[in-house]
């Protein structure tokens, strides 16, 4: 399988290089050059445990890694789930909740992120390489990475997060992380300037490749590859079709669902929740890509107005025409607004809406009320986006954290000390170590070029 840009302009690089480059260098998002129909094997797959099936979806895209090396990457993986079933199907009276929170830091992106991590080790391995990794995070990205390549030889993670902004645990899910090649960054900031910071860093190339600077972000390739795996893994789970809600910022989630489909997976609609957040929701409606401003809401890991997988949709959406891409991301980043000819046409296969901050609380409320089951408020985003459409199909909705890493909000709305869980209570009372550092290209390169190896 070998992956392209969607702006053209990158000659097909295998799946390899694909993990480690991150991002095309015209500026572009990796993609397969097809996407592979599995609709004949679904049959025989039914029944498989979930790192078996995510061996045989993921070697459908890594063939240049041996078998028997990702068999183990998945197992080692995987194996870091404190459930047995690693993405359990819950299912109460009406409800059916896909819970993806059982990793090391309790949120969805440690499916993916604990895969990437045994994917960067034995890739550069064999290359007897080095990688820095340089991230900026609001708090669940940041701990996730950490937690997947902590201790590993030849790796180092450097990761930027805004200085007092982040909530209390998330902070300690990274700084009690007290492996060497664990790098915390408070920057005296907001979660903007880290992430301004990590842009221009990369920008210079020259530094850049000195200090083989790699990135964990949710536009790797690998990460939405990984994430393929529960959409089939829960689909498997029914006789007839299925829809899914999605609670979602960046649009990687919820487009890894849509590759499912495309990839012959019999799913009937996918619903995209957003917060107040709401370009995405906006653009489904209305056919208009447009910029707002970032509102901070009780489900901080969607608080995102400019989707960082979306380019991959359109793309897809423009039937590959990277030109008229390339040509729409340019007017969105002058005007701040761009938008498609036929709003009709676009994917009617997603029903989009966004959720208020209300409707979240009274969600996480009525939920416990209804079923005593207790979601994080950005699983409440999706159950509660699911409520507005009638489906003729059963409904699975995606829980991404674990409502302990959000416990005020959670605590509050249903006004007891439900939201709680061993594991964060236990990091209180740990050592930390981190480095606060100004807001400042300089100071992050100093401590870079004195710390990378
Ligand atoms: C990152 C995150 C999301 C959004 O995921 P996207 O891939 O950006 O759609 C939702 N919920 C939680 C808890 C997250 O950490």
């Amino acid at each position: 399988m070998r992956y392209i840009s969607t702006r053209g302009g990158m000659d097909p690089v295998r799946f390899r290089e694909a993990v480690i480059i991150g991002q095309a260098p015209d500026g572009g998002l990796l993609l397969p050059e097809f996407l592979p129909d599995v609709s004949s094997d679904l049959e025989g797959w039914r029944g498989l445990a979930f790192e078996d099936l995510a061996f045989e979806v993921v070697r459908l895209f890594a063939d240049d890694i041996d078998d028997a090396v990702l068999k183990k990457i998945l197992k080692d993986a995987f194996e870091t789930f404190a459930c047995e079933d690693r993405v359990p199907l819950v299912q109460l009276d009406g409800l059916n909740v896909l819970e993806l929170f059982h990793g090391p830091t309790l949120a969805f992106k440690d499916v993916a992120l604990q895969v990437l991590g045994g994917l960067f080790e034995h890739i550069l391995g064999g290359q007897t390489g080095r990688l820095n990794i340089l991230g900026a995070t609001s708090g669940d990205t940041g701990s996730a990475a950490i937690a997947a390549v902590r201790g590993r030889p030849n790796i180092d993670i450097f990761v930027l997060f805004p200085e007092g902004r982040t909530s209390l645990m998330q902070e300690l899910q990274m700084t009690t992380v007290l492996d060497d090649n664990v790098h915390c960054l408070g920057i005296d900031g907001t979660f903007d300037d880290c992430q301004e910071l990590m842009k221009s860093i990369f920008n210079d190339l020259a530094f850049k490749e000195k200090y083989r600077l790699g990135a964990v972000n949710s536009v790797n390739w690998a990460r939405v590859v990984v994430q393929v795996v529960y959409y089939i893994y829960a689909a498997l789970k029914f006789k007839e079709p299925v829809s899914f809600s999605v609670p979602t910022g960046n649009f990687g989630n919820v487009f890894a669902g849509y590759l499912a489909r495309s990839m012959g997976v019999p799913i009937d609609r996918l619903v995209l929740a957003t917060n107040k957040n709401d370009i995405l929701a906006r653009f489904f409606e209305t056919g208009i890509y447009a910029r707002g401003t970032v509102q901070h809401t009780l489900s901080p890991s969607m608080d995102i107005q400019v989707a960082s997988n979306f380019e991959r949709f359109l793309y897809l959406y423009f039937n590959g025409d990277s030109e008229r891409l390339v040509e729409f991301l340019e007017t969105f980043h002058e005007r701040g607004s761009a938008n498609v000819d036929h709003v009709d046409s676009v994917e009617p296969l997603f029903l989009a809406t966004s959720v208020g901050e209300e409707e979240t609380v009274e969600t996480i409320k009525s939920t416990y009320a209804a079923h005593g089951y207790v979601l994080d408020p950005h699983s409440a985003v999706g159950v509660a986006a699911a409520s507005r459409f009638k489906l003729t199909s059963p409904l699975i909705s995606l829980a991404t954290a674990h409502p302990a890493k959000f416990p005020d909000a959670v605590n509050e709305a249903i006004g007891q000390e439900v939201a709680t869980h061993a594991e964060l209570e236990r990091l209180v009372s740990q050592a930390t170590r981190k480095t606060v550092l100004a807001a400042d290209e300089h100071a992050v390169k100093n401590y870079l070029t004195e710390n990378a190896r």
